[in-house]
């Protein structure tokens, strides 16, 4: 596992949780079982350049030593599914920062046994991200100490047309899964999401995560802001939710907000009316 360090590293690993009315920060980590991945993400940048995932290119940096068949390819790497059992002080880990854990091309199998890792290290969070959410429900129900989340639909040279379609397929896929938390990374930002949420609050109560994440577009050291209405009219809708909000480091917006989902939050699952239930999110910790 690699240890996630201020200022660098996955900011969002470093969970703030309240104990006894403290806020307490985990340290981060990611850990990385599964690894490569067939997606080939993609995103038009505003000038007009293309890039491609951060994790292929970090791969490809270290194409000797882990990626050897290139970042387009299945990495099993079982001699890694103990790792968090032998960290034995709660950490916040996020699975997959070099895949995704739950990608068509991963076996039941292997999901399985790093869920079963993930259900024994009760005293940890893990959060998962994966951009084929039409997967996960098949997993329900996630162990509580497992945050789930989806990726806004990548560019992959797309119309914002065609990514709104494809942010309203995923919305319905993440209304089956059965998680305390689940979330959603808008990073980057690249269409206006805002229409779509509101398409989808007129046949629903609420939108189907508990945490957002909200970042820029970037391309080697250069950044792209979103359009500042894009940002507004999204936080104006996750505030009417009361949906907590992390901002990633480079997106430019103040007040700044890393906000965490806390336990103790009830809400419904938007399953369908004859299945719905109502629980409490307890988190593990
Ligand atoms: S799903 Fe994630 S890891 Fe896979 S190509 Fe897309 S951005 Fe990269």
């Amino acid at each position: 596992m690699n240890k996630q360090k201020p200022p660098k590293g996955i900011e969002w690993t470093r969970i703030k949780k309240s104990v006894d009315g403290q806020f307490v920060e985990l340290p981060g980590y990611t850990w990385n079982p599964v690894g490569g991945c067939l997606h080939g993400c993609t995103w038009k940048m505003p000038d007009g350049s293309v890039t491609e995932c951060y994790a292929k290119t970090i791969a490809e940096r270290l194409a000797s030593g882990g990626y050897k068949q290139g970042f387009a390819h299945h990495y099993w790497r079982p001699q890694a599914l103990k790792e968090p059992l032998r960290l034995k002080t709660p950490a916040g880990i996020f699975v997959g920062s070099m895949s995704d854990l739950f990608g068509h091309w991963v076996s039941e199998d292997q999901i399985r046994q790093v869920m079963n890792v993930m259900r024994q290290a009760d005293w940890h969070t893990f959060q998962t991200l994966s951009k084929y959410p039409v997967r996960l429900p098949d997993f329900n129900p996630f162990p509580s100490n497992v945050w789930v989340g989806v990726s806004l639909p990548a560019g992959h040279l797309m119309k914002p047309e065609g990514g709104a379609r494809a942010l309203m397929a995923y919305l319905r896929h993440m209304m089956l899964i059965q998680a305390d938390i689940r979330f959603m990374s808008i990073e980057p930002l690249w269409f206006d999401v805002a229409p779509v949420f509101d398409a989808w609050l007129k046949t629903h109560d609420r939108l189907p995560f508990e945490w957002a994440i909200i970042g820029a577009a970037s391309n080697g050291r250069k950044i792209f802001q979103p359009k500042p209405e894009w940002v507004s009219s999204l936080l104006d809708i996750l505030d009417e939710l009361h949906i907590p909000v992390f901002f990633k480091g480079n997106l430019k917006w103040q007040p700044r907000r890393e906000l965490f989902p806390q336990p103790g939050v009830e809400r419904v699952h938007e399953l369908p009316a004859a299945e719905r239930f109502v629980f409490t999110a307890a988190l593990a910790g």
